[in-house]
């Protein structure tokens, strides 16, 4: 028999969004309360677009309480400290709110304070960024207003939220430049902290290459001590040097002061969670979920997805007394686009690397694993419908959220 609970999500983004509306379709007995810093909730995917003037910024902000289903209490303020001995989160204003279960869902944040030099005068000029709307849209009038010399995208640490989005970027803007005539202008650099383009290795290969025949230069394990920005040049702690005219970067993201706090996280504010069932690590009755858990996966939109759905299966076993019995596996599934309208897919797990194949359908596609395609591009486009009608909503989407071998192959 499934008792009365109050369930409390911090953060109404992705992954908290949609928990809430799921658990109070799926368990009707709970009281869920969600907190929300605003009334504004972003599609952050769409950002990417925003500076070579593909999305504008209305098309992708609406209000929470749209978002929630009705029955669902929303509470707006910021939350100050989680006091998870006490069962109770204390927020800024001074309100408390108690809970039985709590699901941390408050993301990461990109970080530009933590590198010395990144914030200054020249932020969101010559030293711009994409990972927030306002840093998108003001990176928009840069490369408006650019006529060539030294652009550099650069990554300060991983893991960053949608870690292919920095090369993204870089490919767009290839793309822009050369329509625009100034790309033979243009040296377009690629500076990350990591050994190859991207973290898995057969994509990294397949992304590396992608760069080179762009003519993109890739300067790799590049740890980044200080951006000077009166010379405009990025400087390394091995004393290597990269000079800028427009540098783009991801400065380092970090999960939310709150988390670290209250005790609750890593040295970069991440929730430890069991990494199959989202369950704290030092708490029974708190989970995390999304960009906020500490799981050995991509910090993605998709991945927020796939584990929601195990996170709401297992609070449906916690409602009805069982043990929790569902396992999430890492699955991520990220659309790469890489310019001239076409998108590579990759689909991956905890245990296995990105394959090649179809997706969603075994043999039929229509979607085609780590090659590019026009239907990728396409695929990607259409998601921000799917997000706003089906995925926040806590519809299902049809595809299962473990990740399926059928069709696929090793490269
Ligand atoms: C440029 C860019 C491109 C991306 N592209 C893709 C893509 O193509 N595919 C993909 O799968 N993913 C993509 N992502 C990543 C995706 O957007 C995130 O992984 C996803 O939003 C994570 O969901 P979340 O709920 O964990 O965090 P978020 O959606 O960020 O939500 C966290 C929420 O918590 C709130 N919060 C934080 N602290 C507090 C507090 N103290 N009090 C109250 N509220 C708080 C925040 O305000 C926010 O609303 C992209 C992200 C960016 C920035």
């Amino acid at each position: 028999m499934r008792t009365e609970r109050r369930l409390l999500v911090l953060g109404a983004g992705t992954a908290g969004t949609m928990v809430a509306n799921k658990v109070h379709r799926k368990i009707p007995e709970w009281h869920v309360t969600v907190v929300a810093r605003d009334d504004d909730h972003d599609y952050q995917p769409g950002y990417l677009f925003v500076p070579f003037g593909a999305n504008r910024p209305e098309q992708l902000r609406r209000r929470v309480p749209d978002l929630l289903a009705s029955g669902v209490e929303l509470v707006t303020g910021e939350v100050d400290l989680v006091e998870p001995v006490q069962h109770l989160v204390r927020l800024a204003d001074g309100r408390e709110l108690a809970y039985d279960v709590l699901v941390v869902a408050t993301g990461t944040t990109p970080r530009p304070d933590q590198t010395p030099g990144m914030l200054g005068p020249e932020w969101h000029r010559s030293v711009g960024e994409f990972y927030t709307l306002e840093g998108a849209t003001a990176l928009a009038d840069q490369l408006a207003a650019f006529r060539g010399g030294r652009l550099v995208v650069h990554v300060t640490e991983m893991p960053i939220k949608c870690p292919v989005a920095p090369l993204e970027f870089t490919f767009l803007a290839h793309d822009f430049l050369t329509r625009r005539g100034l790309r033979d202008a243009t040296e377009l650099v690629y500076v990350t902290p990591l050994d190859g383009a991207f973290t898995k290795p057969v994509a990294s290969r397949r992304l590396g290459h992608a760069l080179a025949e762009r003519d993109i230069h890739l300067e790799t394990d590049f740890v980044v001590e200080e951006v000077d920005q009166d010379r405009r040049v990025l400087s390394s702690y091995d004393g290597r040097e990269v000079p800028y005219d427009l540098l783009v970067t991801v400065p380092l993201n970090m999960g939310a002061d709150v988390i670290g706090r209250s005790g609750l996280g890593d040295e970069l504010n991440y929730v430890p969670v069991d990494k199959h069932t989202l369950r704290s690590t030092e708490h029974d009755d708190v989970f995390a979920v999304g960009d906020a858990a500490d799981l050995p996966t991509s910090k993605a939109g998709s991945v927020a997805h796939f584990a929601a759905e195990v996170l709401v299966d297992n609070l449906v076993d916690l409602a009805e007394g069982r043990p929790l019995s569902h396992s999430f596996d890492g699955h991520a599934n990220c659309f790469v686009e890489s310019g001239h309208g076409k998108a590579l897919l990759l689909d991956f797990n905890y245990d296995t690397e990105p394959l090649t194949g179809t997706f969603p359908l075994p043999g039929v596609g229509p979607l085609r694993l780590l090659e590019e395609s026009r239907l990728n591009h396409l695929g990607k486009l259409a998601f921000r419908h799917a997000y706003w009608n089906v995925l926040l909503p806590g519809r299902p989407l049809g595809l299962p959220s473990a990740m399926s071998m059928a069709g696929k192959h090793p490269e």
